[in-house]
């Protein structure tokens, strides 16, 4: 039986909103769950790396996961890695790394779960031709509240996996799964930066370069004018040309205090922006460049979350069908501009047509943005909701994993087979998304 400890706040990486869990049950062994007394409903967590509040659980016991953090199986003529589902991307990679593997699909950070990549259904720059992080998972084992055990996979108890994929952890505990890993024969990235100027040439850009592995485009949500919409496109494939096999090094900086929110105003974002687009010198710029600062910048920085001050963040992640999804960028770029209160973390890629395993997985083809803004009281929730309301009318979605704010109404609308997950969402289980989007729990402002 796993000991039980009391209590800090266990936060999400927007740190809102604020819940206090009543238990925070850590699980070293799978034999640790289901838990002998429990009272109110659980929720597992990964390492807190989504934003918003699909890791929360007010008054509830948080099944603290990273302690299942054990590799069970490698075959290195195949590639495909068995591990428990507390093992991080960081750890997949410090191991697989130096043996010629890398991650079939990465998120901007290496600080996950593969439980939490799995229940969130993460993303990178490869959809395009990778689709999302579930297209990789070969199997995984379930355990339900009532000590029942599913292996699931895309060919068995296939239902079970397709909601358990991007299920945002509410069907149950997720104890090991089985990942087809990529092979590398280096660590570098053949790096590509271009400047754009305007939607429409960098929609020609992800276009003209679909068969590029990697691609994504930074973009300034702060200038306006001839500037409006200015960015650069960042493109980079594996080499090909074999070098040494070393993993990547660990955080270097940690920020640690919480900013005085002054700091982060319409002044300083700009500031940085205009910084950021010049800071490569001449349209194109080529470089190799390690994988770590390539896939993972803001990972240097432990705790950068901090830079918002002690009221934390908010992100906007949405997708937007190709159809209608340029004038819907637009929409959002406008009011995000206007609003003079975007970050510089901002974010937009092309997603492809791969179809996703989950029933509430979030990517769709079309065009993608995602970025942070700080929590300033009276302003913040107004803007999130407009474009919410913008995504809405332009057929697209937003993303649970980095949502504080949709609806329940927003949700459903988003989500329509919500319905048919909620079969699958084990009764013990419940997570204050969960509450908010099926309209059990109201939002702030
Ligand atoms: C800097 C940064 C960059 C990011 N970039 C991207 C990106 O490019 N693409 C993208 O898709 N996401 C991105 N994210 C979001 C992040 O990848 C996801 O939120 C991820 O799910 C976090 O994993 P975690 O281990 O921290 O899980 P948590 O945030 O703790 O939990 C996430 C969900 O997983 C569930 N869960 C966790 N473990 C288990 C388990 N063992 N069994 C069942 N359910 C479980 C939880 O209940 C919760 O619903 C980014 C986040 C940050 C901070």
């Amino acid at each position: 039986m796993a000991s039980t400890k009391q209590l800090p706040l266990f936060e999400s990486w927007g740190r809102y909103p604020r819940l206090q869990a009543a238990e925070l049950a850590p699980i070293h062994w799978s034999t640790d769950f289901p838990r002998q007394s429990v009272a109110p409903a659980q929720l597992p967590v990964g390492l807190g790396r989504s934003y918003g509040d699909v890791c929360l659980l007010e008054n509830g016991v948080l099944l603290e996961t990273s302690g299942l953090d054990r590799f069970l199986a490698f075959d290195p003529s195949t590639g495909i890695l068995r591990c428990e589902a507390g093992v991080s991307l960081a750890q997949i990679l410090d191991f697989a790394v130096p043996r010629g593997f890398f991650l079939p699909v990465t998120p901007g950070t290496k600080f996950v779960t593969v439980g939490g990549a799995i229940a969130n259904d993460i993303h990178g720059k490869n959809h395009h031709v990778a689709g999302s992080f579930g297209c990789h998972v070969r199997q995984l084992e379930l355990v339900r509240s009532d000590g029942s055990s599913i292996i699931c996979s895309p060919e068995r108890n296939a239902d079970w996996f397709r909601a358990t994929v991007g299920g945002c952890g509410l069907t149950g505990l997720i104890t090991w799964a089985e990942i087809q890993m990529r092979p590398i024969v280096s660590p570098r990235i053949d790096y590509e930066g271009i400047q754009f100027h305007g939607i429409d040439e960098l929609i020609e850009l992800f276009k003209s370069n679909s068969g590029i592995e990697y691609t994504v485009a930074w973009i300034d949500c702060v200038s306006t004018g001839a500037n409006f919409a200015r960015g650069i496109y960042m493109l980079g494939d594996h080499s090909d040309v074999p070098a040494p096999l070393v993993a990547g090094g660990k955080a270097k900086l940690n920020f640690p205090v919480d900013l005085p929110a002054v700091f982060l105003n319409r002044h300083t974002m700009r500031a940085f922006n205009e910084v950021y687009f010049h800071k490569q010198f001449g349209k194109r710029v080529k470089s190799l460049v390690h994988y770590e600062p390539f896939f993972y910048p803001l990972d240097a920085v432990l705790h950068w979350n901090r830079m918002y001050g002690k009221d934390g963040l908010l992100q906007f992640q949405c997708a937007l069908p190709w159809e209608g999804g340029k004038e819907g960028m637009i929409e959002l770029l406008r009011a995000i501009t206007r609003s003079g209160l975007a970050s510089f973390l901002a974010v937009l890629k092309a997603f492809g047509d791969i179809p996703s395993p989950g029933m509430l997985s979030f990517p769709m083809p079309g065009l993608m943005l995602a970025l942070d803004f700080p929590i300033r009281e009276g302003v913040s929730f107004k803007l999130l909701d407009n474009l919410a309301s913008i995504t809405r009318e332009h057929g697209g979605r937003l993303y649970s994993a980095k949502d504080a704010r949709m609806t329940a109404e927003q949700f459903q609308a988003f989500y329509p087979q919500w319905q048919e997950f909620s079969r699958y969402v084990d009764p013990g289980f419940d997570s204050a998304f969960w509450q908010r989007v099926t309209g059990r729990r109201p939002i702030d402002g």
